[in-house]
């Protein structure tokens, strides 16, 4: 039955992607320029030095700090909120296999995970942004160093990124494989996993292979071990808890007739709520130590936190699916999963609320995923985005 509630007319913000799509040649450029010059964290130095030329070309008055992080301001003249909008900026230790025209002239080094395309982006949307101002607050662009694995983000919080002006909120986003070009996924509260990482040592006692009862073998131990530590999420979490704990690398021995002295193992937990973070390296402990002592060995963990979860404001979420319905149509907004993978824009929500979004950025042929040597995400992705965060930007700080 048709409905007889007369419908609000659409909002008029396809002008935002109309802008977008003007500038598009130039985003494509940028992002090819800086693929084909990638750098590793705190190594962002040419990338640095672009991003601060082309924000001053804008007439921002773009600050380093960090190191290799890029700061600057657009005010309004009238006071209001401070939105934060941040864009990674490093390139991983991965050799090239794309055979692009602009594939990275730095050998071992490749934009693999689209940061390359995260820093064109966040140009584009301060392009947009300096064109037509929003009327009222601040916006702080955060072009960050670092975020595979080294902890930009904490670095530039230490340096003062959230305060003179104290952010109030801050928006993120990543191009994301799996989710076709042209749409974009919106995740409400947790929207990526807590990392952490460890080391177990477990200790026996080496000698002949063919003597095993004059030995403690630690790989005999290691194996139990291993074992043993699916039953964390299998029997120690609740079931309707996210959890994975992934033993990644096992080493241990020498030669086919030795039993080795030890064995050393690496892994990751990722995790979404702050109970299961606390509770899986308790049991992990319990495990290693004492499953290793009833076995005659001695075992040791080794726990590190890393990144913590990413947790989407579940109302800026909302804001969000709005906005990607307005800009880029009604049928591009996906209700996206969370993922088990961790982001350090984590540090900057667990601050202030947020919203982190995945821009779909999936070509039609085959698609690579984000850190392999093939990755080539589509550059239609760019525009997308560029529009997105503009519209979104403008539009709360409008309304906040
Ligand atoms: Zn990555
Ligand atoms: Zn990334």
């Amino acid at each position: 039955m048709p409905s007889t509630t007369p419908r609000p007319a659409p909002k008029a913000s396809n002008g935002a992607l109309a802008a977008a799509r003007r500038i598009e040649k130039e985003l494509v450029d940028t992002r090819r320029t800086i693929h084909a010059r990638p750098e590793l964290g705190f190594e962002e130095k040419e990338t640095c030095k672009l991003v601060t030329q082309r924000l001053a070309g804008m007439g921002l008055k773009p600050r380093v700090i960090a190191g290799t992080g890029v700061t600057a301001l657009i005010e309004s003249k009238t006071p209001g909120k401070v939105l934060m909008l941040r864009a990674d900026m490093d390139a991983l230790p991965i050799v090239e296999e794309t055979g692009l025209p602009f594939a990275s002239k730095n050998p071992g080094k490749m934009h693999a995970c689209g940061h390359d395309f995260h820093t064109s982006i966040l140009l584009g949307t301060a392009r947009l942004l300096v064109a037509d101002p929003p009327a009222k607050g601040t916006i702080k662009f955060n072009f960050q160093p670092a975020e595979e694995g080294l902890h930009g983000a904490t670095g530039m919080i230490d340096a003062g990124i959230m305060t003179k002006p104290a952010v109030d909120t801050a928006f993120g986003y990543h191009i994301w494989q799996g989710i076709p070009v042209g749409r974009v996924g919106v995740v409400s509260g947790p929207a990526m996993a807590a990392v952490d990482k460890f080391t177990i040592t477990i200790h026996g006692v080496g000698g002949h292979a063919a003597y095993p009862h004059q030995t403690v073998d630690p790989v005999v131990i290691a194996s139990q071990v291993v074992t043993a530590l699916q039953s964390i999420s299998s029997r120690s979490i609740n079931p309707l808890d996210s959890v994975v704990v992934t033993v990644a690398s096992i080493h241990g021995g020498t030669a086919f007739n030795i039993i080795p002295p030890s064995v050393e193992m690496r892994g990751t937990v990722r995790s979404f709520s702050k109970s299961v973070r606390k509770e899986v390296p308790k049991r992990m402990a319990a495990i290693v130590k004492q499953l290793s002592s009833a076995m005659g060995g001695r075992g040791e963990l080794n726990y590190v936190n890393e990144d913590p979860a990413l947790v989407n404001d579940p109302k800026l979420a909302e804001f969000f699916r709005g906005v990607v319905r307005d800009v880029v149509g009604p049928k591009a907004l996906i209700d996206a999963e969370p993922s088990m993978g961790g982001e350090d824009m984590a540090f900057y929500q667990e601050k202030v609320p947020g919203c982190y979004i995945f821009v779909g950025s999936s070509p039609k042929g085959t698609m690579y995923p984000h850190h392999h040597p093939k990755f080539n995400p589509d550059e239609g992705v760019l525009p997308i985005a560029t529009a997105v965060m503009t519209e979104a930007a403008r539009r709360w700080l409008a309304a906040n």
